[in-house]
């Protein structure tokens, strides 16, 4: 008799995994990970006593709830209560989003490339991606995402700045975008690298979303704050899209340790602009370096760097990862670089000028 396997939905079909940012080697002189956009300081100063006070009750369930957490939220961006909901990351909270409103025969638009979460999320609904290509600035091209509305589309993602060209749509276009999109279509504006802005003619989600009940903001303790290995994120948006976020929670999806440690880092508001200040400094140092060496590369809003490599993306990151530092190659395209330690920097600079020489 021949045994058959458990019956899976046919959607999770041809699904690309998630690529996580390549480790960086061990037991090497020396090696970097500038692949997965991680902050390089440890957390802030202390969120690792709060942390390990937390680990005390490891027994007990989280608070289901994350009421400290909600409420400091609230207060910070001054929003009603009723309007936060806090996840498993603000990938959870995307994928979410996407279970909230989309299924099979609906659409989701975003702009590609972009986050590569978008395309598994959509199709693990078993909802249809209508990918828009980015300008040829490598910008969103709000216009044509616009277009692209159907009767089917339920939810479009805005990533702002864009993962991975590091890239920004500003407030008149987003603004001239939000009025075309219809009503009862969701917009979520994926804000995960909002602190290093520094553009005041890009939008802060949190303005767009308080008169517009089909704006959704995503945020993050993974990227300004280091919190990446905690898992949490939160979303500002009015009611049903909030009270979804909160019936379509993994229950206890947050631990206490990862809320206890948010709410620190929210209270360490003047180191966290520290050190963000010291990476966006060095995000201009390293931008006119590669401009120096005749790269050209887009204005860089996040933590991180694109370089447009075509065909010689892979070479590029094998070469890296033999000087001792991990970059993210996505293959035919380009290369996205992380803004890391000053050393780390140094290092993928020199081989940038290297490998741009014999172009
Ligand atoms: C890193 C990132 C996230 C956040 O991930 P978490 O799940 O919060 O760690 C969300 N959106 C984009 C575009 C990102 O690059």
């Amino acid at each position: 008799m021949t045994e058959k396997s458990p019956k899976l939905r046919a959607a999770l079909d041809g699904i690309p995994t998630y690529k996580p940012g390549k480790p960086a080697a061990t037991g090497g002189p020396l090696a970097f990970k500038l692949s997965s956009n991680e902050n390089p300081y440890p957390p802030l100063a202390g969120v690792l006593e709060t942390v390990a006070d937390a680990a005390a009750s490891l027994n007990r369930y989280p608070d289901l709830a994350c009421t400290a957490l909600i409420a400091e939220l609230a207060e910070r961006f001054e929003v009603p209560l009723e309007h936060l909901a806090t996840g498993t990351g603000s990938v959870g909270m995307a994928q979410q989003l996407v279970q909230s409103t989309a299924g099979p025969g609906d659409e989701v638009i975003y702009a590609w490339r972009s986050f590569e979460a978008y395309p598994i999320i959509t199709q693990i609904a078993g909802a249809t991606s209508v990918q828009v290509p980015l300008t040829d600035d490598e910008v969103h091209d709000l216009d044509a995402m616009a277009d692209a509305i159907t009767d089917r589309t339920r939810l479009i993602f805005v990533c702002n700045p864009n993962n991975p060209t590091s890239t920004v749509v500003r407030r008149a276009e987003l603004e001239r975008f939000l009025d075309r999109v219809p009503s009862d279509v969701l917009v979520v504006l994926d804000e995960a690298y909002v602190e290093f802005i520094r553009d005041e003619r890009v939008p802060n989600g949190v303005d767009l979303y308080r008169d517009r009940p089909n704006v959704c903001v995503l945020r993050t303790f993974s990227k300004a704050y280091g919190l990446a290995g905690l898992r949490v994120g939160f979303a500002i948006a009015h009611e049903p899209v909030a009270a979804a976020l909160r019936k379509t929670a993994v229950p206890f999806g947050v631990s206490q340790l990862a809320q206890d440690a948010a709410v620190a880092s929210l209270r360490s508001e003047d180191a966290l602009r520290e050190r963000v200040d010291a990476l966006v400094t060095e995000r201009g140092r390293v931008w006119e370096a590669l401009a120096a060496q005749g790269w050209t590369i887009p204005d860089c809003r996040a933590n991180f760097v694109w370089l447009r490599l075509g065909e010689r993306t892979l070479d590029f990151a094998a070469v890296c990862e033999a000087a001792g530092v991990v970059v993210r190659p996505f293959a035919g395209e380009g290369v996205r670089v992380t803004i890391g330690e000053r050393e780390a920097n140094e290092i993928f600079l020199r081989t940038a000028e290297a490998f741009r020489k014999e172009l």
